[in-house]
């Protein structure tokens, strides 16, 4: 099995909070599509398992039009996928383009909700309110999609319990299949992390953003969705098979500016700039940096995307499971499957970064 990422880097506005590869050119679309699809047409000979998951991700997908995400997913293949996932800008649903989008084989959505509440929409610099992000989730399901995803952000400067509490039964309500929340992070460089540092927002503490992804876990939980990643929540069999193909190591390529792709045991990426990127291809020296992971490398990641997960990971001999791996049993950070796989429990979550950095070799 393998899996094939698509950057589709496009976005009318950045969000203030956002250090991803994207940009405001949108008159270059035309350009890129036609890159990517002669990158994708030239790499997809490098896999050689059948592609299951397609992930068309950004930047706003849903900037692109209908005919340009059929041509991509024509030139990828899609006879043997079982999952193909496209983002989603709620501003950018309507009945139309949804029915087109799944015309061309998209059968799952990832909506980038963020939060209900149009104040914290605003200040995080979101172009969509809360009204759009229900439509756009009730027309995504009038439009026949029945696996949907939605973003939820925690940790909004000034947000309060309650307000997360409404966002998150609103999510329930909506009757979505899954739901991804990250609590925001504050990167450097970005607009937002400079109006925090220059005390313009409200921002709240550690101990409240531990308690509302505590809540998250145990509502979520009572809903019936499986926690199957720290931020990830899907009601059973509706796990994403392409995120979990990114944590058990099935090899995927990446296309698009920036996009990373992982043929064991060589992890690469391209260039992340959009004229660099579409010249390269052009000219047919596309710039790519590449590492080969060593057999302690793949540890590692095995290691630290694992962990992560509900299935936890197997540990190395040469680590101290008696001291390091005992310890964190005994504090009630760790749990020791029957089969000797290791999981972090709701407390380890909380300094997973911290347990996985003992855990590497
Ligand atoms: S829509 Fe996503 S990629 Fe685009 S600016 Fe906002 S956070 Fe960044």
């Amino acid at each position: 099995m393998a899996g094939f990422y698509v950057h589709l880097p496009f976005c009318t506005k950045r969000c203030l909070y956002c250090d991803f590869f994207s940009t405001t050119l949108l008159p270059r679309r035309a350009a890129y599509v036609d890159a990517l699809l002669q990158e994708i047409a030239e790499r997809k000979k490098e896999l050689k398992d059948p592609i299951k998951t397609i992930y068309l991700g950004g930047g706003t997908p849903s900037l692109m039009d209908s005919i340009d995400i059929f041509r991509i997913l024509r030139t990828i293949g899609t006879d043997d996928a079982e999952e193909i996932t496209m983002e989603m800008n709620p501003g950018d649903a309507n009945p139309r383009y949804l029915q087109e989008i799944r015309q061309c084989g998209v059968n799952r959505l990832s909506i980038g909700i963020q939060s209900f509440r149009d104040d914290l929409l605003q200040l995080i610099g979101r172009r969509h309110n809360a009204m759009q992000a229900i439509d756009a989730v009730h027309m995504a399901q009038e439009a026949g999609f029945d696996n949907i995803s939605i973003d939820l952000m925690y940790a909004l400067p000034s947000q309060r319990m309650a307000t997360w509490k409404a966002d998150i039964e609103m999510a329930l309500h909506l009757g979505v299949q899954h739901i991804s929340s990250y609590g925001l992070m504050y990167e450097e460089g970005t607009a937002l992390t400079k109006k925090k540092e220059q005390g313009e927002l409200e921002v709240v503490d550690e101990e409240t953003e531990n308690k509302m992804y505590d809540y998250l876990c145990k509502r979520l939980k009572q809903a019936g969705f499986v926690h199957y990643e720290v931020s990830n929540f899907a009601l059973p069999g509706f796990e994403s098979k392409h995120n979990s193909s990114y944590w058990d190591g099935t090899p995927y390529i990446g296309a698009g500016a920036g996009a990373h792709s992982y043929l064991p045991p060589v992890r690469s990426w391209n260039i992340n700039d959009l004229k660099a990127y579409i010249k390269g291809v052009q000219r047919g020296n596309l710039k790519r940096g590449q590492e080969v992971l060593t057999e302690n490398d793949q540890y590692n990641e095995q290691v630290m995307l694992g962990l992560r997960t509900a299935k936890g990971c197997m540990l190395s001999p040469s680590v101290d499971r008696r001291l390091t791996v005992g310890n964190y049993i005994q504090s009630g950070l760790l749990r020791e499957e029957e089969d000797g796989r290791i999981v972090a429990t709701q407390k380890g979550l909380h300094v997973l970064n911290r347990i996985i950095e003992d855990l590497m070799i």
